[in-house]
């Protein structure tokens, strides 16, 4: 086999997740958009609601019909895009909470489905989605008469917790939630890591139960595993991969690994990041291939099987660092090559 194994381990997910929902005293969605980061929203979602979850948030409807389709009945599944024009059929008939995120999508959704429920985005600051608190003043009674579920917004600046604008969207988020009778929800997993005065009725961890910063003392999810296709001996001197870039200063032993840059291997890392053997790091040599990366392997003293490029020596953050992003990009850019193979209880 010359495909990379990632092996997904539901178990560590699940840990991370109900570690996290142990910090506060409310209920724990699980956020499984974009294919929950990467790792297979089918079984990741059935992971988190066999362990207890029963709300879920998608980015899009097309997610959450998916998602419906993999956890039946019963879990309540939140869009953050909202109610888009020609969702209506999917968010009534697979029973989708759209989060609406304006005035219109309010409008749209209570006209093509009436008494369905659904739920309110905030904008406290970060000028993405929601309505801004002067919009919210003079819909507020109108959209409150409708019994909205849930009233939300989002932290721009969560893995900061130092940042003033956390506090900012705090108290703006307390002023225009004053007096609500509806569920309030604030927190992602910064929030969450920020303490009690950003948890109110509902938390949306995402990144730190798939072991992400700035959950930093999460059991690590993800492993890749990539395998060696050939090992050669290269004289001091020769030079290794596209451009000649990297020459080699002494007689050197490098492995070819069968993954790169279309497996989501960014290729900007390369300079800064080493696979691992056994405990033992081995740098990248020259540049990533599409398919192919060198690896200059010299000090194991043999040639080896596959090397890991994930693992516990070396989680989602550290790759992320080293290709100038960060570890949300490195999980959902995982590749569709890859052999996955799920760890369960
Ligand atoms: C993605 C997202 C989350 C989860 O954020 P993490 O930082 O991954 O925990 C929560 N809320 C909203 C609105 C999001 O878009």
């Amino acid at each position: 086999m010359s495909t990379a194994t990632l092996t997904i381990d539901l178990n560590a997910a699940v840990a991370n997740w109900r570690t996290l929902d142990a910090m506060t005293g409310c209920e724990t969605a699980a956020v499984v958009k974009a294919d929950a980061y990467g790792l297979g929203a089918e079984k990741v979602g059935r992971a988190f609601a066999r362990a207890g979850a029963r709300t879920f948030f998608v980015a899009v409807a097309e997610e959450g019909a998916a998602l419906r389709q993999a956890l039946g009945p019963g879990p309540a599944i939140l869009v953050f895009s909202g109610h888009m024009a020609g969702d209506a059929e999917m968010i009534g008939d697979l029973d989708l909470i759209p989060l609406v995120n304006s005035l219109d999508q309010m409008i749209r959704h209570v006209e093509a489905l009436p008494g369905h429920p659904f739920g309110i985005q905030l904008d406290t600051g970060m000028n993405r989605l929601g309505l801004e608190p002067d919009e919210w003043r003079a819909v507020r009674e109108v959209a409150l008469a409708q019994n909205p579920v849930l009233v939300m917004s989002h932290l721009a600046c969560a893995d900061t917790p130092d940042h003033p604008m956390n506090a900012q969207q705090l108290r703006n988020f307390r002023e225009m939630t004053a007096g609500l009778d509806v569920a309030r929800s604030l927190a992602n997993t910064g929030g969450v890591l920020m303490g009690s005065d950003y948890h109110f009725d509902l938390t949306r961890p995402g990144i730190g139960t798939y072991g992400g910063h700035p959950y930093d003392s999460a059991r690590p999810v993800v492993t890749l595993d990539i395998p060696v296709i050939q090992c050669r001996d290269v004289a001091a001197g020769e030079a290794v991969g596209y451009g000649a870039s990297h020459v080699v200063n002494r007689p050197s032993r490098i492995a070819t690994i069968s993954a790169g840059y279309a497996d989501g291997i960014l290729r900007a890392m390369g300079p800064r990041t080493s696979l691992w053997s056994e405990g033992r790091a081995v740098p990248i040599a020259g540049r990533i291939s599409m398919d192919l990366i060198g690896v200059d392997v010299t000090g194991l003293g043999h040639d080896p099987k596959s090397l890991q490029l994930l693992g516990p020596d070396q989680g989602v953050d550290t790759l992320a660092h080293a290709a100038g992003t960060i570890g949300y990009e490195i999980l959902t850019s995982l590749g569709g090559r890859y052999t996955r193979r799920y760890l369960t209880p």
